[in-house]
């Protein structure tokens, strides 16, 4: 017996059904709680033993139904926390139809490798990159990291092989730069040691001159400098390290140059920041996400990087059973295994490619200036209160800053977020600056307004003064 429902027109009523929660619950993501903890009760109905036998429709809706409140909250308005996109409704649609096609996008000859590149061509040309431009739309910039490194790693071995085979690789970014970059190198071989940490200047950017004094230094002692990671906005603070100083070096020293632009280099769309991000069309690789501050619901991010035919080196390595062939379902000339590490793969690009569609580059540009817009308003409440005090710049979308306490402000200001969060108003992250704790708050959400921030520094206020 086949798994398809036994009354289509029974389950096209529960699908209808489920469609009307699923907007329901985005239509009314302004109200109520932003964070909604798990309760004890349901945490212990979702531990039941391992069902057999098959449930009602109804059943599996109201199941769904009961644990749709229990979310993150990040499609909230008040959602503050780390890095979050907030998500469309549009969306819904494009999953819709990527679940009924059930597509596996990594290889093989059909519309899902003819859709992916075309987002790809896309954010070539909204990054300023050669039309050529070869990747992927993957899971996120931690994956997006992982397959640029993997690019730039296999490149520069291979020219190093003949004359030094046992050199040691080193890699070059910030000590504000994301974990993911650690991670990638861990997971290549290249030993998270062989990651330098330059130190940064008091904007949070990498310091250049000591990045110079540290390449020259592992050259001494033999250790060939391969590649520059640089971050078009930092997690802790948005700061976005001087690309193009950053990519003169590259050039000069002949290196991979990565930027690590999750959120930040989707601010290469606004008018206040696109100069500072001018040298992503100079970029060999580049990681960010949709899923930020581009607003397509989790998960989608993307790499792109300049060279095709060093991005397929990395990866082309077909075992006979998986040959392309001229005609039929087994051609296509894009086939994403040759491109990354994964063989079966979800449709990704489809929700991606709808999204853009539907609401236009237009629209996510002002989304972005909004929220540049809307950090700096909260940086400027922040400064016209006696009792709060800023800790780090606003350099883009984050504004880190603290209620002053004559003593024990490390702990009162993270009893502060704790106590927002817990009350469902808002959804603060806490990050530390310069050996402090920080109330730290990112806008990269569309349904945010200033009415939400004026909310936000109300309740900070009334709880600093509580404790
Ligand atoms: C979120 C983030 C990452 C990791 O991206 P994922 O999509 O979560 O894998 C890397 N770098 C920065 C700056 C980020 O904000």
């Amino acid at each position: 017996m086949s798994l398809d429902p036994k009354d289509w027109k029974a389950f096209r009523k529960t699908a209808h059904t489920m469609l009307d929660v699923s907007l329901d619950r985005m239509q009314s993501s302004r109200e109520g709680r932003v964070w909604t903890p798990v309760t004890d009760e349901l945490a212990k109905s979702i531990r039941e033993p391992l069902p057999k036998a098959p449930s009602d429709y109804e059943d599996i809706t109201a199941a769904l139904e009961e644990i749709i409140p229990y979310a993150p909250g990040n499609i909230h308005p008040r959602f503050f926390g780390w890095v979050n996109g907030a998500g469309t409704p549009s969306n819904i649609l494009a999953e819709m139809a990527g679940a009924a096609m059930n597509v596996n996008a990594g290889s093989r000859n059909h519309v899902a490798p003819h859709i992916e590149q075309q987002v790809i061509r896309w954010m070539a040309e909204v990054m300023g990159m050669p039309k050529e431009t070869s990747g992927l739309v993957v899971t996120g910039t931690s994956m997006a990291t992982i397959v640029a490194l993997k690019a730039a790693r296999d490149f520069h071995q291979k020219k190093h092989e003949e004359t030094n085979p046992d050199a040691c690789l080193v890699g070059y970014t910030s000590e504000q730069a994301h974990s993911c970059i650690g991670r990638a190198f861990d997971l290549l071989g290249i030993c998270k040691e062989n990651l330098r940490k330059i130190k940064c200047n008091e904007n949070f950017e990498m310091d250049l001159d000591a990045l110079k004094a540290q390449m020259e230094e592992d050259r001494a002692f033999c250790h060939i400098p391969f590649a520059i990671i640089g971050s078009a906005g930092t997690v802790n603070t948005g700061a976005i390290d001087d690309l193009e100083g950053i990519a003169d070096i590259c050039e000069a020293e002949d290196l991979w140059f990565h930027v690590d632009g999750a959120f930040g280099a989707t601010a290469i769309l606004s008018e206040q920041a696109k100069d500072r991000l001018s040298a992503l069309s100079r970029v060999d690789s580049l990681g960010f996400d949709f899923h930020k501050w581009w607003q397509v619901n989790y998960d989608a991010g993307c790499v792109l990087i300049r060279d095709p035919l060093i991005h397929r080196q990395a990866f082309a390595r077909r075992p006979e059973y998986l040959r392309g062939k001229e005609r039929g379902l087994a051609g296509g000339k894009f086939w994403a295994v040759d491109y990354g590490p994964e063989l079966s793969r979800g449709f990704r690009a489809l929700k991606v490619w709808t999204h853009i569609k539907t609401h236009g580059v237009d629209a996510i540009k002002e989304v972005v200036e909004r929220n540049i817009s809307q950090a700096q308003y909260l940086e400027s409440l922040v400064k016209a209160s006696s009792k709060l005090e800023m800790l780090a710049p606003v350099s883009l979308n984050i504004c880190c800053f603290r209620y002053k306490f004559e003593s024990g402000a490390d702990h009162k200001n993270n009893d502060i977020v704790v106590q927002l969060q817990e009350s469902g108003i808002a959804a603060p992250s806490t990050t530390t600056i310069n050996n402090t704790l920080a109330i730290r708050v990112n806008i990269t959400n569309h349904r945010t307004q200033q009415a939400d921030l004026d909310l936000l520094v109300g309740a900070v206020i009334e709880i600093g003064d509580s404790l």
